[in-house]
């Protein structure tokens, strides 16, 4: 078992700082900060620096935009290979 499948751990959507639920505190102006079909959160980054909302780390769509970031590095990836081999054939 691992930490990333225990329920109510929080990560924050922008310096990935993880946690217990209870360590976020309660997010301010959550109405003006969640968008429209976003996923939802009730829970902000405990960072004064940082202060962006945190998602629950077990919530699928949070996961789902997860590995759609990671395919479009790797297509990035795989197309700047492409370019530098016909590059270099020519
Ligand atoms: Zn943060």
């Amino acid at each position: 078992m691992t930490s990333y499948s225990e329920p109510n751990q929080y990560e924050c959507d922008n310096c990935g700082y993880k946690s217990d639920e209870e360590d976020f505190p309660e997010a301010k102006d959550l109405h003006m900060r969640l968008t429209p079909g976003g996923i939802a959160t009730t829970r902000e980054c405990p960072d004064d620096d940082c202060g962006a909302l945190a998602f629950p780390v077990n919530n699928l769509r949070v996961q789902y935009r997860r590995l759609l970031q990671i395919e479009r590095t790797t297509e990035d990836f795989f197309r700047n290979a492409v370019t530098r081999l016909q590059e270099d054939e020519r």
